[in-house]
Formats: structure tokens, sequence, C-alpha cells
């Protein structure tokens, strides 16, 4: 088995050769996540399972210093309940999972399985708001949902898939918006120093917006092969979801009035990004902040190394710990320390810790980067402080060079012909003028596959150009890309 082994490890498929092949033999390989007897559903093993519990912690520790906190709400949802809001059940309709029987019984009304709680959510605040002193209300779920798709990947598109949802309401329109702003700045911020993944943050198109939301806002990154990746999204859905779901409270004037709600998730598609985001040949590359090990310890196995090296090794990584450092000491006795290090660093551990009886001798063990496979010799005094100083110099190495990467594939297009041109293969963002139409943003789409993304905040000013589709005058200058 243990040759077997070996053999697989060396599998992975280059990117340059086919990148989604390299993606799907990273995410098996690793273990992250292996196909399940449920067509489109997958199991998240125990190491990517660990990922998205360092993501789940990062963020609800973001969610409760800004106010929210946490409660669950039922997975099944009756189907009168999803028909309330018409563009909310356009929108989902063809995606949902239905109940139709309960045991040996056929049900009076069917359920539907949650794709998302905004229904349920919203009848149970229309249970508990009565007054402008009950607001605002900010509730925050981690769960499951379930979407019927015809295509899946891993992480990026399953069936059933984990993240949070938060759903708000507020008195006025003013603080909708502030709370969904909020919540993307928020994102954006988590995007960038934890997962090291730099994101372009601003609305999406009408058309690309979220069924039944007013304003939809995202934060979109760049993957290693030049696709986007929607990460994140906040609503604000106005009064929307409150007038179809008599969200009501009696304001101060004592008149009886809708809420302002909001809702806002992220998922365990962030793995993915993170996968596609920093991975290279040799495989993951994760960054420190999310690495379920962020240093593993191989001890070098020379003359009666158990009784010499490993007690050494023990004793640093027990100090590692002590530091608050991840650390994974490897010392089975069936594998090569070559092997090892091929398997740790095809699994992403940002930094190796080699021992061996010359180290013990110099009073020093030697680090090896995995992003840049830099090895520097450490001193053992202080180890702790070095090993932590070298995690945040290689989160923040990884930031840059993903900004890097994202800056050598942006680019700009004011001609259709250029636009078409750059398209052919996958350029990354192109920066572009449109004139807001939704038939303009149609056809792009059917002649380029290319999407909006979103328009950044920072985007460039649309006055005085013209729309790269019609030849009309842009209303703004949104990034497009080929995105999963
Ligand atoms: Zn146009």
């Amino acid at each position: 088995m243990a040759d077997n082994k070996t053999a697989l490890v060396k599998e992975i498929t280059p990117q340059s050769e086919d990148f989604s092949a390299w993606y799907l033999d990273v995410v098996r390989r690793a273990e992250l996540a292996d196909y399940s007897p449920v067509k489109g559903c997958m199991v998240i093993r125990p190491y990517g399972y660990a990922i998205w519990e360092l993501i789940q912690q990062e963020l609800d520790r973001r969610f409760k210093a800004t106010g929210h906190v946490n409660a669950y709400f039922p997975l099944f949802i009756p189907e009168s309940l999803l028909m309330r809001e018409a563009d909310h059940v356009e929108g989902f309709a063809p995606q949902v999972a239905w109940v139709t029987r309960g045991g040996t019984e056929d049900l009076e009304e069917r359920l539907v399985v949650r794709p998302t709680s905004e229904t349920v959510i919203g009848t149970m605040y229309a249970k508990w708001l009565q007054s402008w002193r009950d607001l605002p209300i900010l509730i925050n779920q981690w769960a499951n949902v379930v979407r019927w798709e015809k295509v899946t990947r891993p992480f990026l598109r399953t069936t059933e898939f984990l993240w949070q949802e938060g759903h708000t309401a507020h008195e006025t329109a003013e603080e909708a918006e502030e709370e969904t702003l909020k919540i993307l700045a928020l994102y954006k911020e988590f995007a960038e120093t934890v997962l090291a993944m730099p994101v372009h943050d601003g609305p999406k198109s009408e058309s690309e917006k979220f069924a039944g939301a007013s304003r939809t806002y995202s934060i979109e990154a760049l993957m290693g092969d030049g696709r986007a990746l929607q990460a994140g999204t906040s609503h604000n859905l106005g009064q929307n979801f409150a007038k179809a779901f008599e969200i009501q409270f009696q304001g101060r004037d004592k008149t009886l009035q809708h809420a302002w709600t909001t809702s806002w998730g992220v998922s365990t598609r962030l793995i993915g990004g993170v996968i596609m985001t920093h991975g290279d040949d040799s495989g993951l590359i994760l960054p420190p902040k999310v690495a379920p090990y962020q240093v593993v310890m191989v001890p070098i196995p020379r003359g009666n190394w158990q009784e010499t090296v490993l007690p050494r090794a023990r004793e640093i990584r027990d100090q590692l710990v002590a530091a608050g450092v991840r650390v994974m000491l490897d010392d089975r006795d069936a594998y090569t320390p070559g092997w090892k290090f091929a398997e740790w660093e095809m699994r992403g551990v940002p930094l190796r810790l080699e021992i061996g009886p010359k180290d013990i001798e110099k009073q020093s063990v030697l680090l090896v980067r995995r992003d840049t496979r830099e090895k520097t010799p450490t001193p053992m005094e202080g180890l702790a402080g070095h090993v932590q100083g070298l995690l945040d110099t290689i989160q923040h190495a990884l930031y840059e060079r993903a900004l890097a990467f994202r800056a050598e594939r942006t680019t700009s297009a004011d001609t259709w012909e250029a636009f078409v041109g750059l398209m052919e293969g996958r350029p990354g963002f192109v920066i572009s003028p449109w004139c807001g139409s939704a038939e303009c943003e149609a056809q792009i789409k059917a002649e380029t596959q290319a999407t909006i993304r979103n328009i950044p905040f920072v985007a460039p000013s649309p006055e005085g150009r013209t729309c790269v589709k019609c030849g009309q005058p842009a209303v703004a200058v949104p990034y497009f890309a080929k995105a999963y």
C-alpha cells in the first residue's frame, strides 16, 4: 500500500496542462473532500473540515465583534412561505429539493429543503418584532443549504453546502444599507487578511443580483486560471421581504412601518478559492491563518534517532504548541523523510521543520517555506518567535503574490474587437465601459462567456466613455471576467 500511495502523491496533473484536473487532483490527494454516494454531494474530510473550522472561527469572531448573534432555524420550509416573495420564488424554484412524504404518508403541504432562509427567518421576525425599540435584529446562522445543481465541482458548486447566512432587520433604509456595506467590508478584510485572497468589492449588475434583493454587493477574487470567483455576497433587501412577510413595527411616530432587511453569506466555496488562488504544481499552498497544521516537523532518522532526535523534537513541538502554533510532528516510522516532505508539501503546510542529529549538535533546526522553498537554518533558542515571524511573512507574501498576479491579469478594452480578442483566452479581469442595459450584458455573455463580476468601488469613471458593446454613453465601468 505504501508504494501505491507514493505513486499517488506524485500524480498531480500540472496546472498548465489542465487546471480543472489539477484542482480535482489536489482536492482528492490532499484529502480535503471526496465524492459521496449521493450525486452532487461531497464528503468534507477531516483535513478540509479543519480549514472550514478555522474560517468559521475567524468569521464568527468578526460577526460577534460587530454586534451579531447566532441562532438556528429549520431545514424545511413550507411551500407557501417560499411562494410569498415573487422574485425569490422565480429565482430559486428551479433549484429546490422537495419533501413530499413523511414516513408512509403524503404531506398536506410540500416542504422545500432550504436553499436559503429569508422566508422562514422573515416569518419569525414578523412574529418577534413589535416596536422600533426591538430593532435592529442582527442574527447569523451557520447551516447547510441545498440547491439542486446539474454540474457540480467539490467546494465550488455542490448540491448541499455549508455556509453562514446573516439576516438583519432595521428601522430605516439608511441603516440597512449601512449594514449591507459593513458586512461587505468585513468579508473583504477577512478574505484579504485571513485567506490572503485579494478581492474587488462593489455592486453587482441588476441581472446578477440576488432573487428578491434591491441591491446585491459582492467580493470577487481571481483564480490561478484567470477565472473569477464570487467569494461572498451582501444583499440589501429593501422592504421587499418585509412586505411579503409582514415584518412590521410601530415606529417612533406611532405609525405601523415595514422593516428594512438585509442578508449576506459566504460558504465552503471559499476553500475552493484558497486552493485555486495559492496552489501550484506540487499541490496545495495554505495561508498560515487557515492551515490546520502551520508547521510539520520531520525528524531525520539517523542512528538511534528515537532516543536522541525524537525526545528533542517532542520538546520543540510542545514549545511551539504552547506559543499557539498548530504543529504536526510526523514521527511515523514507515515513511522516509523524502516521502514526508512531498506529502506535506502537497497538502500545503506553510512551514517544514527538519531536525536531525547534526542539528541537535548545532542547537538549530532547518526551516523550509512551502511558498518559496527557501531553507533557513534557525537556532533552537527563541525558535517559537522565529516561527511565528516566518508564518506572518508567508501570510503576507501569499497575499502580495496573488495581488501581483491579479494586476498582471487585469486589462482594459474600449472597443468590442479588443474585448472579444481578449476573451478568446482567459485574460482575468477586463475593465470596460457599459451602457447599463441588460440586453448588452446578455449579448456580451452569449458571445464571449464573460459576465459583469461587479462594479468595484474603485472602478474608473464612465464619464465621456461609450459602451464596449453598443456604443451608447456608458453609465458604469464594470470588471468583466469568465467566472466559476
Ligand atoms: Zn450597451
